[in-house]
């Protein structure tokens, strides 16, 4: 019992003791057997995408979920601890590409898909093995073999069955209109992948004025601003505003005359009168060009902020073009190929739209076309994968209408309880604005859209693989997971014709993937349960999930709680929201905590290239998992964390106050061979008040866990550990050296309790001082050791200490505020307020070692009352001087909180107040708790030597630590003889330092010597 502590932890290497002995004892599985059956608490975990190595970022969201699955544990819930993984789509292929160091779509199809697909499937389990392990070390209890992969069949069939659904609702469309379009990934990309701020650079692009010559009026030409040369040669028509007026210049170029810049007017006329006119196009020449008829179009929105006040059109090749040209039936053309590269009948054929920049721009200099041609530096959009810059393109794509759904979940979002609150109300903004879903790529390891259009007009959605299997026009043999290619063999039978028919190529958005597991990995209408049964298609080698069965489902949907960042606002929680509220009506989620970003120390954003990224394993290697997991529970979750080994060393810091505590029982316990089951005997007052800061500490933890709330457990564990510390241990000392079996009783109660309560936010301290601390009748692990009951408490006591605190702390500011050392004995402190701390004056003359504490009232207080200038000199004016040095002469009277000088009344926030002590007094106050202290600051001889042999104890008890000497040593002390008059108090110093016997002998310095 009671195995001894170092001084101080090392975390890293106690939290690798603690896995392996987790481990060696089955810890985890044991609290699972032991709370099977019991009523259930539903965690879903966010799929993490299995792609990299973890980012110190998903630490913050994985410590979030281990604390609250290890608090709901320990309150006896049964929970289910599956981890999941997004294991397809985009980002996994855009990192197999970099390493297989594939540039393009073409040279993917030449790698052949079989093996791309093959390439990806291996990066997913290796970096899946890499993110469990990683997050093992973290701290984080999951059921890892059971963990879902994405791009299991099961999850694609579920997936199926939803787009089935919406189909048959009629949701289901192919939309033909200009996305934003990433040229290396050669796929569009949906409103709710680019929402955010960091899918933006900025970047420099340039910033052209061209002229676009009039055809029936010689001479004369529009000048219209572009930033982007390559939807030049896609331009049909130059928008004008009907209602602004617009000029034309002596060479013949019409500017709205906002944009004219100075520039002499010859004519003038409104936009609306421009409307009509037809223009030769900037490419007129290009294949693709012939035969359009260009002409200027009213449009509202024409900017007059920046540009020429004439906007280049090209519906081919912008959003808002796309829709202009559907007003006015404007011809769509598009320039470039997937992968942003002209198409041979704009010219420039082969070329990108960069490396087409610089000819178009000499091209059209050549033709006296350009105006100006200067720089900009805007943001701009890049791709959310790969950073690309985005550019328009006119595509097929496939969408969901969610018009329909939009009121559902509005409707179901106002049930959710957000943590924090207002994290709601961006949930709602997110549903009220939502556009339709764009759920196609064209790409290939996702999941196949089931989608079969035939040439009759006819749409299959095939909704499982049997169906698939069952409506192929030939027996399949070959189709070993539903992915590209092995899915684009199969053809079906169409219903309607009878013809066969493919599946459309593109594969889809990677949020239906991680969407649909409220519903795929919890077995919802699944009839029998099935060992490994989600571990299908290419989830086989990587897992061993289990498919549930429907009564599963039911036990386990809703979560209970989810906690994503905050930007899976418009992903996870909307994917999953979508589909659930689409299959069954509810949402799969009761309560969210989402938390924001993580920074670098000063508050950077972190990036590997700035050199200022820390990665888990750095961090967890280094500052050790309970730092890291401390600092993120601290945090505001709405406010983003600043990461580093400062803050990381200052948790350190902060947490060794606990271990010292504890370290301080142990000891003592040791030599007293302690026994925890023994009659404690009589408790004194501390030792009551600490029972029942200890009941306090319990229930405001409690409290905090229920609610969500990380920042509060560490606010309150830490306040408590200052108590127990600073207070308990602080003024029970001489206790612990008697052996006083009470003390060592409430020491050890307190510290099993806090190690028990705080154990979810530090698990591995926490079981570390729980072996400590157990005794032989209590569990193992404090994993198993359910949760404490609340002793007894008093409200009322632990108040009246908290006040005594506060009235010492501010004895010691008073104290230091007059430089005296807190060694010093002193005369007196009066205190005002603290009406609480009454019964406890001899506790806080003994604290600030004064000989009486009196209350009353503070009157030997000298008020010092000066301009708050920002507030008060443009009130005063020139009476601020004359008001400055009344108030510096102390002629003004305190009126209503505020003061009145010089006839001028000023309040409370026109001046800055100091109170300051009369002379031979220190004066401290605290507004809050309206407590005020006055501390004597007069030293006499008497009180000169008292101070003397306080300094000399705490020499001598130095000394006996740096001798090594054991806390139960006996010393004899010799002094100088200089020193003798300090023997007037030799019993208390003997007392203090375990001394036999002092003595003077013509030593130098004082001497210990043990015996
Ligand atoms: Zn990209
Ligand atoms: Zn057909």
């Amino acid at each position: 019992m009671f195995a001894p502590l170092p001084d101080k932890p090392d975390h890293p290497a106690l939290e690798e003791e603690i896995l392996a002995w987790w481990d060696a004892e089955r810890i985890f599985e044991r609290l699972r057997e032991q709370n099977r059956g019991n009523e259930k608490w539903s965690f879903l975990d966010g799929p993490i995408t299995a792609n990299n190595p973890m980012g110190i970022h998903h630490a913050w969201g994985r410590t979030l979920k281990d604390l609250f699955q290890r608090y709901h544990a320990l309150r006896g819930k049964e929970l289910r601890y599956q981890n999941g993984y997004d294991s397809q789509g985009l980002w996994v292929e855009v990192e197999v590409e970099k390493e297989l160091g594939i540039r393009s779509k073409r040279e993917i199809e030449e790698y052949g898909l079989a093996e791309f697909a093959q390439r990806c499937k291996e990066r997913v389990a290796r970096y899946g093995e890499l993110m469990s392990r990683q997050s093992r070390r973290l701290g984080m209890w999951m059921d890892w073999e059971n963990s879902y992969f994405t791009f299991s069949d099961t999850n694609i069939e579920y997936i199926w069955r939803f787009l089935k659904e919406c189909h048959a609702r009629g949701w289901l469309y192919k939309g033909h209109r200009s996305t934003q379009w990433c040229p290396r990934c050669g796929t569009s990309l949906s409103q709710h992948e680019q929402a955010g701020d960091d899918k933006y650079a900025e970047l420099t692009h340039p910033s052209l004025y061209v002229r676009f010559p009039l055809l029936d009026r010689e001479g004369e030409s529009l000048v219209i601003w572009t930033t982007t040369p390559w939807t030049l040669t896609a331009n049909v028509a130059a928008a004008v505003r009907p209602d602004a007026e617009y000029v034309r210049t002596p060479h013949g170029e019409w500017w709205a005359k906002e944009r004219a810049d100075g520039r002499e007017a010859v004519e003038a006329k409104r936009g609306d009168e421009l409307v009509g006119w037809r223009y030769r196009g900037p490419f007129d020449d290009v294949a693709a060009q012939q035969g359009v008829e260009h002409r200027v179009i009213p449009w509202d929105e024409v900017s007059l902020d920046e540009g020429s006040g004439i906007v280049h059109i090209a519906p081919g090749a912008g959003t808002e073009d796309f829709e202009l040209g559907r007003e006015h039936d404007l011809q769509v053309l598009v320039p470039v190929d997937e992968a942003g590269r002209f198409l041979p009948e704009f010219g420039f054929a082969g070329l990108s739209t960069e490396e087409a920049r610089d000819p178009i721009i000499e091209d059209l200099r050549e033709r006296h076309l350009l105006v100006e041609a200067l720089e900009i530096t805007h943001r701009y959009p890049i791709c959310w994968r790969c950073g690309t810059p985005l550019i328009f393109r006119v595509v097929d794509d496939w969408f969901i209408g969610c018009d329909a759904i939009r009121q559902p979940l509005l409707d179901a979002n106002q049930e959710v309880a957000w943590t924090p609150e207002f994290y709601s109300r961006r949930m709602d903004d997110w549903l009220r604005n939502m556009g339709d879903w764009n759920i196609s790529r064209k790409r290939y390891f996702g999941l196949p859209l089931p989608f079969y259009p035939c040439s009759c007009g006819e749409l299959t959605v095939i909704g499982s693989k049997a169906e698939l299997l069952e409506r192929a026009t030939a027996p399949v043999d070959d189709l070993p997971e539903l992915h590209r290619p092995w899915i684009d063999e199969v053809e079906i039978r169409c219903g309607s014709c009878g013809e066969a028919v493919r599946r459309i190529p593109e594969v889809g958005d990677a949020w239906l993937d991680a969407g649909i597991v409220p519903m795929s990995t919890l077995g919802w209408q699944n009839e029998t349960a099935v060992p490994h049964g989600y571990a299908t298609g290419s989830a086989r080698e990587v897992t061993k999930a289990d498919l549930p069965d429907h009564a599963y489902w039911e036990q386990w949907f809703p979560a209970d709680w989810v906690s994503e960042m905050r930007e899976q606002i418009r992903l996870w929680f909307y994917s999953i929201s979508f589909m659930s509220m689409t299959l069954i009506g509810r949402l799969p989620y009761r309560a969210v905590l989402t938390y924001e970003k993580v920074r670098d120390e000063t508050g950077r954003e972190m990036h590997k290239s700035w050199g200022n990224a820390i990665d888990v394993e750095e961090a967890l290697d280094n500052m050790g998992a309970d730092p890291v997991r401390w600092l993120f529970s601290g945090q505001n979750p709405s406010q983003n964390l600043n990461f580093g080994y400062g803050p990381a060393n200052e948790v350190k810091r902060r947490l060794l106050t606990l271990w010292h505590s504890a370290k301080f029982f142990v000891d003592y316990a040791r030599i007293e061979q302690f026994d925890p089951a023994a009659d404690p005997g009589e408790l004194q007052p501390l030792d009551r008040w600490l029972q029942a800061r200890t009941a306090q500490l319990v229930d405001e933890m409690t409290d905090a866990y229920e609610r969500f709330w990380t920042p509060e457990l560490v606010r309150s564990f830490e306040a408590f550990v200052d108590d127990l510390s600073n207070w308990y241990i602080r003024r029970s000392r001489r206790r612990f050296w008697k052996g006083d079996r009470a003390a060592l009783h409430t020491l050890h109660r307190a510290l099993v309790d806090a190690v028990q309560v705080v154990a979810p936010v530090m698990p591995f301290l926490a079981d570390y001082l729980w072996r400590a601390l157990r005794s032989d009748d209590m569990p193992d692990s404090v994993f198993l050791a359910g949760w404490p009951e609340p002793g007894r408490h008093d409200e009322q006591l632990v108040a009246e200490v908290a006040e005594v605190r506060r009235v010492v702390e501010l004895g010691r500011q008073a104290r230091s505020g007059a430089g005296i050392k807190h060694r010093q004995p002193l005369r007196e402190l009066v205190v005002q307020g603290a009406e609480r701390a009454r019964g406890h004056a001899d506790e806080i003359a003994e604290e600030l070692r004064v000989k009486e504490v009196e209350w009353g009232e503070v009157e030997a207080t000298e008020l010092i009352v000066k301009p708050h200038l920002p507030a008060l000199g443009p009130r005063l004016g020139k009476d601020l001087p004359a008001v400055r040095e009344a108030l510096a002469r102390g002629e003004f009277e305190e009126v209503d909180g505020g003061f009145r000088v010089l006839g001028h009344d000023l309040g409370p926030d026109e001046v800055l107040v100091e109170r300051r002590g009369r002379e031979g007094w220190a004066v401290a106050a605290d507004p809050e708790s309206g407590i005020t202290v006055a501390l004597d600051t007069t030293i006499d001889p008497e009180l000169e030597l008292e101070g003397r042999v306080y300094n000399l104890i705490h020499r001598l008890n130095s000394m006996r630590r740096e001798a090594g000497l054991e806390l139960t040593d006996r010393i004899v002390v010799r002094l100088p003889e200089s020193e003798a008059d300090l023997l007037a108090h030799a019993d208390r110093i003997k007392d203090e330092v375990l001394a036999v016997e002092i003595e003077t002998d013509g030593v130098a310095e004082p001497q210990i010597t043990k015996v």
